[in-house]
């Protein structure tokens, strides 16, 4: 199990059993691993961590060989340091976000950096380094991962300069890192055919070691167009041999992928029937084969 891909997708985090669940959904799809939101993502309203959830979700875990230490969640979008009004409610709130965390035993927390909105980028930029050194607690075993973004609108993260001028600014650096988005890189204009000299640029100017997380997912998108819609794994514009290339690229054999692609509806008229894809997408990441059929296999399930 040691040697095997690291592969999950988004899941739920109810309130009904909470890690149990997202444990139980994750295993239905094949996978070994996963991201939950700790709550609505479109909201910050959390229940507190129960800790019988959290026992019987590590018992279930260590039955199926899930390792806790791959396991990711992901701060609601909403937050934005970025964002000076709402400085002092961003900050309270990722506080307790990595108390969660670490109640939880979860090492990674995915952050979009943020937007300027109507400050000018750099002020924006200063906010969010400010902000992470309030939050950041070298006493818990979090990090935080920021993500690449896509530049849609005001987003600050499109491009590698702006991460690292965050990361700099940071002062415990083991305690930040980076997660990579496949959609948003293709969106903000890296060519991921030449996924090696995006790389290899990325080690000379942060270091390939702060990539602790790998967003999988394909766009609706061309490159740089900043829109950042997800697309299913070998329908979009990056493509199914792209993304299997980063995928079981051995640098990131240690870390987790995680998809984020869109539900499938019923057909394209209705949406009142939604299925999950990632099933049917990890089993065609493990071929490392794609299926024509991907889309009719998703909505016969
Ligand atoms: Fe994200
Ligand atoms: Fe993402
Ligand atoms: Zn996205």
């Amino acid at each position: 199990m040691n040697n095997d891909l690291i592969i999950g997708s988004h899941v739920g985090f109810s309130s009904k059993n909470q890690l149990v669940g997202s444990v139980e959904e994750a295993l239905s799809y094949g996978a070994n691993t996963f991201m939950f939101y700790t709550g609505a993502p479109q909201n910050t309203l959390r229940n507190p961590i129960r800790k019988e959830y959290t026992d019987e979700a590590y018992k279930l875990m260590k039955e199926h060989n899930i390792d806790l230490s791959n396991v990711v969640i992901h701060a609601p979008y909403i937050v934005n340091l970025g964002n000076l009004e709402n400085f002092d409610f961003s900050v309270n709130f990722l506080k307790g976000e990595l108390e969660r965390a670490n109640t939880l035993g979860i090492k990674n927390v995915v952050l979009h950096p943020g937007a300027s909105v109507s400050y000018d980028r750099d002020t924006s930029i200063k906010s969010i380094i400010d902000g992470l050194n309030i939050i950041l607690d070298n006493n818990l075993d979090v990090t935080i991962c920021l993500e690449t973004m896509a530049g849609k609108g005001t987003e600050i993260g499109k491009n590698i300069s702006e991460l690292k001028t965050i990361i700099a600014g940071v002062k415990f650096k083991n305690k930040i890192g980076v997660c990579l988005d496949t959609c948003h890189l293709n969106d903000s204009g890296i060519d991921l055919t030449k996924f090696d000299e995006y790389l290899a640029e990325f080690d000379k100017e942060i270091g390939i070691n702060y990539i602790k997380v790998i967003h999988i997912n394909d766009s609706k998108n061309e490159i740089n167009s900043h829109k950042d819609r997800h697309e299913n794994i070998g329908l979009g514009t990056i493509g199914f041999d792209t993304l299997i290339k980063i995928i079981y690229d051995e640098r990131f054999k240690d870390i987790p992928k995680i998809l984020e692609t869109p539900y499938v509806t019923e057909n394209d008229e209705s949406k009142e029937k939604i299925y999950p894809p990632y099933k049917y997408e990890i089993a065609m990441i493990r071929n490392k084969q794609f299926d024509k059929n991907l889309l009719d296999k998703i909505r016969n399930n």
